[in-house]
């Protein structure tokens, strides 16, 4: 359940209906605690989107709520992700969106990851 202050959990959002497999998705991995998936308009040579299964409308939902066998198998997950993406080796970097002013477009937690080139600087001047 969302934390009090929290906006509750928007059943219609893109990433429930890809879970619900309303949407497709082009499928990277999944196991009982996530699902991951290529981003629709990629970043990078590789843009993977890690979601958990359970419903979370953000970080600081899933970090509040979640329970610690969801926080662990996510973080395992996405170590795994990388690593079968051969990209421990090159680097990646990952990111959560969290809010407006990180201008999170989807509210369903997700944590980007980003390879396959040099990426720059950690964040953009403004935008
Ligand atoms: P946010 O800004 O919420 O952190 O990122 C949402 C991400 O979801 C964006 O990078 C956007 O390209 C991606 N996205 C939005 N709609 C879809 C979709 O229908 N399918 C996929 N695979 N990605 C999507």
């Amino acid at each position: 359940m969302p934390q009090i202050g929290l906006p509750p959990y928007d059943d219609q959002n893109i990433f429930a209906k890809i879970l619900r497999g309303q949407i497709p998705c082009r499928k990277v991995y999944e196991d009982e605690w996530v699902l991951a998936f290529q981003d629709i308009n990629p970043q990078a040579p590789v843009h993977v989107l890690v979601i958990p299964r359970e419903k979370y409308c953000s970080f600081a939902d899933f970090s509040a709520s979640a329970s610690e066998a969801e926080i662990a198998g996510f973080f395992r997950a996405v170590g795994k992700i990388a690593k079968t993406l051969g990209l421990e080796d090159s680097g990646y970097r990952l990111l959560a969106n969290m809010g407006a002013d990180a201008h999170q477009e989807v509210p369903h937690f997700h944590l980007h990851m980003f390879g396959g080139r040099r990426l720059g600087p950690m964040l953009a001047r403004q935008g």
